[in-house]
């Protein structure tokens, strides 16, 4: 197993010195401490990430220098520098504290389409010392109940659409004391919102950002596990100087970059890497507000200059899927650093950014536990395509075997880094033992298997859970069947990976039916609607096997393994001592 074939990067003289002079040399230097001193600190312990994203800026000359570029899906361009983005966001910390009461560790929750308000919101709401959640706006009712009623959120900040979409569950969350409604298009507002338009324009411009402690909580993404529902994995303001350090020497970002982060601002990425590690550095940023089009994104990279580019395999493929021809039809010279994240990169697809694009992507790994990217590629290493790269300095990572000790190289085994990085996630909301579970023997376990080659390379194998990784989003089967069998015909669900060309991975469902209940398309749709509506259409079986009875373990937990096996054509393996839990 592996790929021999290295690509070397960005071949002759590098048109813009990289960050990383010397990987190996970095790594024997590299202490957190000296990096975190760039960062403007409030006092020794002190630190917020909306005062390091926009304020601290300020007091340079970056200060009208434009921090984000947004272009909606009809065309419309809004610009705000780095002054803008202090002045709105310090309106929206007025708005929750002096007109909604919001404290310090409150939670905040975004629902919001990726428009410049939920940047502004949620700049607003870290100065103001509260928590920031930020939900996907494909999400439907169901998880968006769950993941507000879990984090006792108190304030919802959504769109008229989207809130519509939810109105159903909004009675049945308690701690929802508000929700604010984003109203760029003028729609009707219901008497109990509150208009964000309106309460901006009541705001004082000049806040006192909250001089919050390095270990307060900042950020809350929710995650989705093999069981149970899915759980918010919690991040402190110290987080900001992995999303710095990584930014600045894996994105390899320079003063004059305009960067593209594609990744929605519902998911990890899109706040570690489309708000905060930019915007530390002082970097423009351009976001695009529609969806996934070929020849849109190519334009959106040539109208804006598009220097540095994070994004995600799954668009790749589907970029190489559009073809080669396309993009010879646009100048993307500009192109200077491509990255990508989220689901493994496949070795062809890196190629064909050498060959395409006159750049390589450049694959790295990490996970919403992590906050920040633990390995990577970098501009002065030689790519291996197929490999993630080589732990960020000041990251030990490792692969352990199922008695958490190291193994050598060349040994599939557990992905582990070495617990302690500023980004480190701090608990799992409220499921203290969850969290408490990932460590063991002095190592954070990833819940990934990789191995490591003899150049310290790492390799990603597969998830050791059940988890499904689809177009780079996180899936929990079990989530996927709960929802299944609260639909009327089904009596039992079991949901699995099943591999796709393009998605890496989609969802299928293998589903037996109550009684009186017949198999056809019709059912067949309904069903797949019932859990688009609920959760989200990357939640939603692609395919549904109906099948008599799954699988289970003695003590009734289907067994997932056995369904995979079959849909995979691989040996069932002993099916007659089926194991209890
Ligand atoms: P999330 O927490 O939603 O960001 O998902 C993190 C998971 O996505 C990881 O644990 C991996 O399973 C997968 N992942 C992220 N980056 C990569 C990568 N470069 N190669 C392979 N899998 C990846």
């Amino acid at each position: 197993m592996g790929y021999s074939a290295i690509v070397k990067d960005a071949p002759g003289d590098f048109s813009v010195k990289p960050n990383i002079p010397d990987y190996k040399k970095m790594r024997e230097e590299f202490r957190w401490e000296k990096l975190s001193e760039e960062l403007d600190w409030f006092s020794d312990t002190q630190i917020n990430i909306g005062h390091i994203a926009v304020d601290a800026h300020l007091k340079t000359d970056r200060r009208d220098k434009k921090a984000l570029i947004w272009e909606s899906q009809k065309g419309e361009v809004e610009e705000y520098t780095f002054a803008d983005l202090s002045r709105l966001s310090n309106q929206f910390a007025n708005v929750l504290v002096k007109q909604i009461g919001i404290q310090k560790g409150d939670r905040v929750f975004f629902f919001l389409e990726r428009v410049p308000e939920i940047f502004i919101g949620i700049l607003g709401t870290l100065k103001a010392g509260a928590v920031i959640g930020p939900l996907f706006s494909a999400f439907g009712p169901d998880a968006v109940k769950d993941r507000l009623a879990d984090s006792r959120a108190k304030v919802l900040v959504t769109s008229p659409m989207l809130k519509k979409k939810i109105a159903d569950i909004l009675p049945s969350l308690p701690h929802l004391e508000n929700t604010m409604v984003v109203n760029r298009r003028n729609a009707h507002l219901s008497p109990d919102d509150i208009s964000y338009e309106a309460a901006m324009e009541q705001a004082s411009e000049d806040f006192e950002t909250v001089r919050t402690s390095k270990d307060d909580f900042a950020i809350m993404h929710y995650t989705s596990g093999t069981t149970g529902k899915p759980k918010g994995a919690v991040h402190a303001h110290n987080a900001i100087i992995g999303h710095y350090a990584t930014a600045k020497y894996v994105l390899d970002l320079h003063p004059d970059d305009i960067y593209w982060c594609t990744a929605d601002p519902g998911w990890v990425t899109g706040t570690s890497y489309g708000m905060f590690g930019p915007w530390s550095n002082g970097v423009t940023q351009v976001v695009y507000e529609g969806a996934f089009s070929a020849k849109r994104w190519y334009t959106f990279i040539e109208k804006w200059g598009v220097t540095v580019w994070y994004t995600a395999p799954t668009a790749i493929r589907m970029l190489m899927k559009a073809g080669d021809g396309l993009p010879e039809q646009f100048n993307l010279d500009s192109l200077r650093y491509t990255c990508s994240v989220g689901e493994p990169l496949n070795p062809e697809a890196v190629i064909w950014g050498q060959k395409v694009l006159g750049r390589p992507f450049h694959d790295n790994w990490w996970q919403t536990e992590t906050g920040a990217i633990m390995i990577a590629n970098y501009p002065v290493q030689d790519i291996k395509p197929g490999s993630m790269g080589r732990p960020f300095p000041g990251i030990h990572a490792g692969i352990v075997d199922d008695e958490f000790n190291e193994l050598p190289e060349g040994q599939e085994g557990n992905l582990a880094v070495k617990p302690g990085w500023p980004s480190m996630f701090r608990t799992y909301w409220e499921k203290e033992d969850l969290y408490r579970s990932c460590f063991k023997n002095g190592w954070y376990i990833t819940g990934d298997k990789a191995r490591k080659d003899e150049d310290g390379y790492f390799y990603f194998m597969s998830r050791a859970d059940d988890v499904i990784n689809t177009a780079g989003h996180l899936v929990g089967p079990f989530e996927v069947e709960s929802v299944l069998i609260e639909h009327p015909a089904v009596a039992e669900a079991g949901v699995i990976g099943k591999p796709d060309p393009i998605a890496m991975e989609v969802v299928k469902a293998f589903v037996s039916l109550k009684k009186g209940y017949t198999s056809d398309e019709d059912l067949l749709h309904d069903i797949q609607t019932f859990v688009m509506k609920r959760l989200s259409s990357a939640a939603t079986p692609r395919e549904i096997e109906f099948i008599d009875s799954l699988p289970k373990t003695r003590s009734g937990k289907i067994m997932r393994r056995l369904l995979k096996s079959k849909e995979l054509g691989l040996p069932l393996g002993d099916t007659s001592t089926l194991e209890d839990d």
